[in-house]
């Protein structure tokens, strides 16, 4: 991001002049007061809001995308490129585990033969599979957001963006989580992940971004939580 600026149409400033650079296969996490601008931050880098001002630049797959200038209809292409996972999972509750996670390959029109031995690939790896059949609601939180995962990860997305992702699991289940997102940031993508778990922060140690009132205020590699809450 090269100097983003963000101002809501209501006037809300929630970034101002942000500079950053994530580079492939990080692991960042985006820390802050509430309402400093860390979702803001997120929305923008997947394209769910867009910049007032300034540049925002993908590389994935070897292509770079202005994400900040795309035409609409190229939204969905860049959006491939990018998975997202979300505090309340945003299953689709008629669905079972399997058809949730199939979904995401049947919208971008993964030919029919590929879709299951992909499907139970990735319930695979978020240990899963004996689950295929079950609904989200005859699953614990922890499961329906590892399913979430699943899910975020099934079109071998080049980021991963996580907003407040361990917010209403208890610290076992969020340590958990915490273990699946970092499986798949060692196979080599790149998390970014909004939270304010400071168990999380301080122990397994990673970059840090805080931000505070819609500005960076410290970036430190195997950075600290720094927050009292
Ligand atoms: P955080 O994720 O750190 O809690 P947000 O990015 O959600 O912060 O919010 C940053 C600021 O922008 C806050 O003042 C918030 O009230 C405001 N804001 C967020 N979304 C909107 C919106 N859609 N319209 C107007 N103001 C918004
Ligand atoms: P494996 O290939 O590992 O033996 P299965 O073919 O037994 O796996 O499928 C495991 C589970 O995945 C099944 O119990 C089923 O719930 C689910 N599943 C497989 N294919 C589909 C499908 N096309 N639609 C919905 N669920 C499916």
């Amino acid at each position: 991001m090269q100097d983003v600026w963000k101002t809501y149409p209501n006037g809300t400033v929630a970034l101002q002049g942000i500079e950053v650079c994530i580079k492939s296969g990080e692991f960042v996490y985006v820390v802050g007061p509430s309402g400093s601008g860390k979702s803001t931050f997120i929305k923008l880098m997947y394209r769910e809001e867009t910049a007032s001002k300034g540049q925002i630049m993908l590389t994935a797959d070897g292509e770079t995308f202005a994400i900040s200038r795309i035409k609409e209809k190229q939204i969905p292409y860049v959006r491939r490129k990018i998975g997202v996972v979300f505090q309340d999972f945003k299953l689709l509750p008629r669905l079972t585990v399997y058809e949730n996670v199939a979904f995401a390959m049947e919208v971008i029109e993964t030919p029919v033969k590929d879709i299951k031995p992909r499907v139970m690939e990735v319930l695979e790896l978020v240990r899963l599979k004996h689950k295929a059949r079950s609904l989200p609601d005859q699953l614990s939180g922890g499961e329906q957001q590892r399913v979430a995962i699943a899910r975020a990860i099934v079109n071998n997305p080049s980021i991963i963006i996580a907003d407040e992702p361990t917010g209403n699991l208890d610290p076992e289940t969020s340590m958990d989580i915490m273990q699946t997102l970092l499986d798949i940031n060692r196979r080599g993508t790149t998390v970014v992940m909004a939270t304010h778990n400071k168990e999380i922060v301080n122990t397994v140690r990673k970059r840090v971004i805080a931000i505070e009132a819609g500005r960076i205020i410290r970036d430190e590699q195997r950075g600290e939580y720094g927050y009292e809450d």
